[in-house]
């Protein structure tokens, strides 16, 4: 039986372009872009071509994008400078950020760096003035770590708008744009960011490959030491086809974006239309139907006896969706985003996600069978 794929937030199929573009420096074109000979000089100009072809589209110099292994090491790189390098000695950051950022961020904490979390809306939105009342009464230098759409529930932020407010406050302003990056045109010269992370796996590209956006202004040290790849600021051989494939998917994403962007966000709608109609006690996390990722559904259910099983039974009936993030290995200890955000405990939650791959049919298949389900 064919597989329906609903949890493209978790990650998403490599596109075929993609895969062909890739395929020869599995193959033919393996040289190590560190060697000076004709073969190393090959995989030297993909790896610079592509870093030029990533800063086009998110309109940065090319000076200023590293290829990382994943939105998890840029992550940590970033905040590890941050505090080490630029004197932040308090981070403000939200208790629906990734993992990757709260876990980072608390390994941090130490006798000389405080942190504290900024409050939430009613819709999950960050409380910007919360945000500004915290930056105009710390007096240490803050980093400033958000993210600009929410794996779980959606929600994005006004990225100008806490950029600007940064600047005010001369603090550091780092973002996981991990569920963006390849989803949203970005204007890296317009938008007064330190740092941003990104991920290939997120939009058709491959796994293991990553981008860091440091911004010119800031002089930063290395978080991985060793050789002297990436301009001495990551160490390590290149995952050459992985930064080749980056570079594609992103080609791709940002050249069909606006086709590809209204096809998922009326499968978006679709999915909410269909979930009110057949299944009334159906309520929906976050600004799901306001300022929020068009990939992302997050829906919650009546807990009962039989909904308790959901995401099990979607997954016997060949429904791949998830509870909540999908990044902790399969550890099911609920979602601290959910928690968060609507603490209650007789609702169950499932996270719907959506690419270009996915059809209408497919959302009546999975509402249809949500209703035996519920
Ligand atoms: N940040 C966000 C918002 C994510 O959704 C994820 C992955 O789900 C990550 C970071 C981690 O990215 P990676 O899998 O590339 O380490």
């Amino acid at each position: 039986m064919e597989r329906i794929y609903f949890d493209n937030a978790a990650t998403t199929a490599l596109d075929k372009e993609v895969l062909q573009a890739m395929l020869p420096y599995m193959t033919t074109h393996f040289g190590n872009p560190s060697s000076i000979y004709s073969y190393g000089r090959e995989t030297r100009l993909a790896i610079e071509t592509a870093r030029k072809s990533v800063a086009k589209l998110l309109n940065a110099h090319p000076g200023e994008i590293f290829f990382t292994s994943c939105g998890t090491e840029s992550n940590n790189t970033a905040i590890a400078a941050a505090v080490r390098d630029l004197g932040c000695k308090h981070i403000i950051s939200s208790p629906i950020e990734h993992h990757a950022v709260l876990h980072t961020v608390e390994h941090y904490v130490s006798g000389d760096v405080s942190c504290s979390f900024v409050k939430l809306l009613a819709n999950g939105h960050i409380d910007l003035q919360d945000l500004e009342e915290q930056l105009s009464s710390c007096e240490d230098r803050c980093l400033v770590t958000l993210m600009h759409a929410n794996n779980e529930i959606g929600n994005l932020l006004d990225i100008n708008v806490v950029g600007n407010l940064c600047k005010k406050y001369n603090a550091i302003f780092h973002s996981d744009c991990v569920q963006t990056i390849g989803h949203y045109p970005l204007d890296l010269r317009k938008t007064p960011f330190h740092f941003i992370s990104g991920s290939g796996h997120k939009f058709h590209g491959p796994k293991g490959a990553g981008i860091l956006y440091v911004n010119d202004n800031i002089k930063i040290q290395p978080f991985i030491l060793g050789g002297s790849q990436e301009r001495n600021m990551r160490a390590g051989t290149e995952n050459l086809y992985g930064i080749v494939g980056f570079a594609k998917a992103l080609e791709t994403a940002m050249s069909d974006h606006e086709k590809d962007s209204s096809y998922i966000q009326s499968l978006k709608t679709y999915m909410i239309e269909q979930l009110r109609k057949e299944i009334k006690c159906v309520s929906f996390n976050g600004d799901a139907e306001g300022k929020s990722l068009y990939t992302i559904l997050s829906a919650s259910f009546p807990k009962t006896e039989k909904s308790e099983m959901i995401l099990f039974n979607l997954d016997i009936n060949h429904i791949c969706a998830s509870g909540g993030s999908a990044c902790t290995s399969g550890a099911d200890q609920g979602s601290h985003v959910i928690r968060v955000i609507n603490n209650n405990p007789n609702l169950v939650t499932v996270r719907f996600s959506f690419s270009k791959y996915n059809t209408k049919e497919e959302i009546d298949k999975v509402v249809r069978k949500l209703k035996e389900l519920i």
